[in-house]
């Protein structure tokens, strides 16, 4: 699948893919066999690396570039893992820096916990999610699919480090995965079983929190069964998509992926090859001297050795341009350079640079999306803030009741009943008054018992309000103002609508 952005547009050669897993070319070649591209089930052409032409998966075993970026890369990898799995046990002023709390629609970040109500607050940070991913992939191409995202992360620095282990190296020594031997196989499961495991219960703490899990690790699954199953189906999702899917979820299911040709201009900076430097390429050069072909012709620095394609995690080939599948791992840089080095040529044939660099046109940074979407990140925090100072100690919010408007007593009283749904934001138990400020009008929580709310605890309660059969005469209506107050002195006015008969 290629880019609508598509740089070099070279004719099909042999991608070297063979080399990395397992012969798919030769069996499709061979008259005898039932991949023979003449079958009529045979696809016209190659649509996923992983796909061959007859349907079958075509395994990707590639191997490894140990370069400048791969180092890099690695380092950032360890740390994210342990960041990610550290990161539910910090605590900042008693709270999670980061729980997401479904059960009772809670959010917790930094700290800070939002509500149902926040709806704004949490518009405001989406917003600012949403554009700097835009502005990040606009600057630096799918930097973030290929440094950091939990995908790439988890399967080229932890499983396929146990493929490596398990199978070795295919082309030194190692094995394909049908040759695996029984003890091998289930070892490599049980790998791939306790990393899932573990990767799931770490996963499961960002909704439920490091205490609550440790509680239920410690009981019998039939005490949380919906837990318990939440794990259990989080682990057979990781080991699909670990085992079995794999770099297909960049290529397939991943909406990043596919929304990066519009997020990506001429301009972004992406992991290329130098096709005025590399073409045409001429097989086996060895030093500087070797620019002229036998018949005088001059040719390019790439040698076709194939040793980017070999590495390559989804199985591309970075010479025929910019593709869909690159994930900007920088594996085919790694490996470029290493082959350059030692044929004695500068490093950088494979390299990061924009489209318009490569074409000679200069780069430039500043440009129309590279303004527009910080200010919409400036706007959206600057709203955020704002949203943020107006919010109180705790929320109130006053509904009608449903039913009849107003009811009219015997001794010339009338009564509204509302609700108000009381939320408690702060940090610590608050109990709460509710009365209104008119002397004419009477507010009165129905139950008498004090009304306490825990942190975060948000509850619905009824209120009477009664007032005199005079107040409303006339139009049958008269505003007044309900206040709402906790006991360390925050208070909140609510104007509401009384009804009665006119
Ligand atoms: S690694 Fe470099 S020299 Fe070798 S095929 Fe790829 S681009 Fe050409
Ligand atoms: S083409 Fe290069 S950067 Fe892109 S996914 Fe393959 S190895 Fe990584």
């Amino acid at each position: 699948m290629k880019d609508t952005l598509p740089v070099v547009s070279n004719e099909k050669k042999s991608c070297g893919r063979c080399q990395a897993n397992g012969g798919c070319c030769k069996e499709l070649q061979d008259p005898q066999s039932p991949k023979h591209e003449s079958s009529i089930l045979n696809a016209p052409e190659q649509v996923l690396p992983t796909l061959r032409r007859d349907g079958s998966r075509n395994w990707l075993s590639p191997s490894l570039a140990k370069g400048f970026y791969w180092q890099r890369r690695r380092w950032l990898a360890y740390g994210l893992i342990a960041f990610f799995v550290t990161l539910p046990h910090l605590r900042l002023n008693g709270k999670p820096y980061v729980l997401i709390d479904i059960a009772s629609r809670q959010f917790t970040f930094l700290g800070y916990t939002f509500y149902p109500t926040d709806t704004p607050l949490v518009a405001c940070l989406a917003l600012m999610a949403f554009f700097s991913i835009m502005l990040v992939t606009a600057l630096a191409g799918r930097v973030w699919c290929g440094w950091a995202c939990p995908q790439t992360v988890y399967l080229e620095f932890l499983f396929r480090p146990i493929d490596r282990f398990f199978d070795g190296t295919l082309g030194k020594g190692g094995k394909s995965r049908s040759q695996l031997g029984g003890i091998r196989s289930v070892a490599k499961f049980l790998a791939y079983l306790g990393c899932s495991l573990f990767l799931a219960h770490t996963f499961l703490s960002y909704f439920v929190g490091t205490d609550r899990l440790a509680q239920w690790m410690q009981s019998s699954p039939t005490q949380h069964p919906v837990a318990f199953l939440v794990m259990g189906g989080a682990t057979i999702g990781l080991l699909f998509n670990f085992m079995y899917f794999r770099e297909q979820f960049c290529m397939i299911a991943c909406p990043y992926g596919r929304f990066q040709s519009v997020m990506l201009d001429r301009k972004s900076v992406i992991v290329t090859y130098d096709i005025q430097r590399g073409e045409p390429r001429k097989r086996g050069k060895r030093d500087n001297q070797l620019t002229l072909d036998t018949l005088g012709v001059k040719t390019g620095d790439c040698i076709e050795c194939g040793r980017c394609t070999a590495v390559c995690p989804t199985g591309i080939d970075i010479r025929d341009g910019l593709q869909l599948e690159c994930i900007h791992c920088t594996q085919c840089i790694d490996a470029c350079d290493d082959i350059m080095v030692k044929i004695g040529k500068p490093t950088g044939l494979i390299r990061y640079s924009s489209q318009d660099a490569m074409a000679g046109v200069p780069s430039k940074w500043i440009r129309a999306r590279t303004l527009i979407y910080p200010t919409i990140i400036g706007i959206a925090f600057l709203l955020f803030l704002f949203v943020l100072s107006y919010k109180f100690a705790f929320d109130a919010r006053v509904v009608r009741m449903p039913g009849a408007p107003f009811t009219v007593f015997q001794d010339q009283h009338v009564q509204n009943n509302f609700r108000i749904r009381l939320v408690n934001r702060s940090q610590t138990d608050q109990q709460y008054s509710i009365k209104t400020k008119d002397e004419a009008v009477v507010a009165r929580w129905s139950n008498e018992a004090p009304l306490t709310l825990k942190p975060g605890e948000s509850v619905l309660v009824p209120v009477d309000v009664q007032f005199p059969l005079q107040v409303t005469k006339g139009s049958g209506l008269y505003d007044t103002r309900i206040e709402i107050a906790d006991t360390a002195g925050a208070a909140r006015d609510i104007q509401v609508r009384l009804l009665g008969p006119q």
